[in-house]
């Protein structure tokens, strides 16, 4: 492992920097990316945010998104750029399965890798970690990482301060859960004096919908959602003609599931979908209902305790009922 000393010392010279972060990139993703990118072209280092596969047009919007490469777009440019990296950022994740393809290409680059997240359990990868599990978002570390580590508050400019916040939002459920800090306020009005424009990008994020993704949402919560009150569990599912139906795009089913989990006494709710390739569940708890451990043990996944998504090569309808048969076993725990 990097100490904090010689990576300093790293940074103190122009350098060819890969930041990368996971597929399907979501606010905190992209934010934090980005944040680092804004901050890091200041220094002028080349840096290059390259995400794993593309993202939601409703954060298609923030400083230095233009250049931003999608691995899948631009693979033989991105591997060149990840083998000839000195530095290589690694936001938002801890194991190189969640960037796909790319993993492998991290792993055997001779870069310094640098990992700054907040999920759990993280895989042994990388040479320098800034990693809290008690961190709201990824941003509210990389903010932590420019201004406590690095001592250069100065440089979070309107820029870098727009995208940590949209990270911080996005990943609090707009200040919402648990981990909302007095801390994470703090630096949130930090990040408004520092010239984000809060109102602003909260509806760049939430208010950007097109009419397809509403009328999807209509469906999935008046045909698709299934309350089942003998363990405050409700899901939605949907297959792909569905999907086809409503031109559902990236993006349009995040935070689906949130409605599942609004009903009074819920405490466990699941979003599934019928991918090309897969089926892939979004699940989320509230209290001490570990969803990631429900991921992990059935759906080749994991997350957090509240949030947490996995994955199945089994059918849609296999993949409900599995989910199903998982409840009696937390059954306890879901209506305590
Ligand atoms: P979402 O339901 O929004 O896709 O994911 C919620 C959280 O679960 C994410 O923040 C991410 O940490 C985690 N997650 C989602 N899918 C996977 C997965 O396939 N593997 C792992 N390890 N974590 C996942
Ligand atoms: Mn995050």
């Amino acid at each position: 492992m990097l100490e904090l000393a010689a990576l300093t010392k790293l940074l103190a010279q122009p350098r060819k920097i890969v930041i990368t972060t996971h597929h399907k990139p979501d606010g905190d993703a992209m934010g934090s990316s980005l944040g680092l990118y804004n901050y890091l072209i200041q220094q002028g280092h080349h840096a290059k945010v390259i995400t794993p596969t593309d993202y939601p047009d409703f954060l298609a919007w923030m400083p230095g998104n233009e250049e931003v490469m999608i691995f899948t777009e631009h693979v033989a440019e991105a591997a060149v750029l990840v083998a000839e990296a000195e530095l290589i950022f690694c936001l938002d994740f801890n194991t190189l399965s969640r960037i796909n393809e790319l993993g492998e290409l991290v792993r055997v680059s001779a870069a310094v890798k640098i990992m700054i997240d907040h999920h759990l359990e993280p895989e042994d990868f990388d040479d320098y970690r800034y990693w809290d599990i008690n961190a709201c978002a990824t941003a509210q570390l990389v903010y932590d990482f420019i201004v406590n580590q690095l001592g250069n508050k100065a440089m979070v400019n309107k820029d870098v301060a727009t995208c940590l916040y949209t990270g911080i939002m996005t990943d609090s459920a707009s200040f919402r859960l648990p981990n909302t800090t007095p801390e994470v306020h703090r630096i949130a009005a930090d990040l408004i004096e520092a010239g984000a424009i809060n109102w602003h990008i909260h509806e760049l994020v939430y208010s950007n919908s097109s009419e397809n993704r509403l009328r999807f949402l209509g469906h999935c919560l008046s045909e698709k959602l299934e309350v089942l009150y003998e363990f405050n569990t409700a899901l939605i599912s949907v297959n792909k003609e569905e999907l086809e139906k409503y031109d559902v795009i990236t993006g349009d089913t995040e935070g689906i599931v949130n409605y599942a989990l609004s009903i009074t006494g819920i405490r466990l709710a699941a979003f599934i979908v019928e991918r090309t390739d897969k089926v892939k569940l979004s699940l989320r708890s509230r209290g001490e209902f570990p969803a990631n451990e429900i991921c992990k043990k059935y759906f080749n996944g994991g997350g957090h305790r509240n949030a947490a998504g996995g994955t199945s090569t089994d059918s849609l309808e296999e993949v409900i009922n599995q989910f199903k048969q998982i409840l009696p076993e937390y059954k306890k725990l879901l209506i305590q």
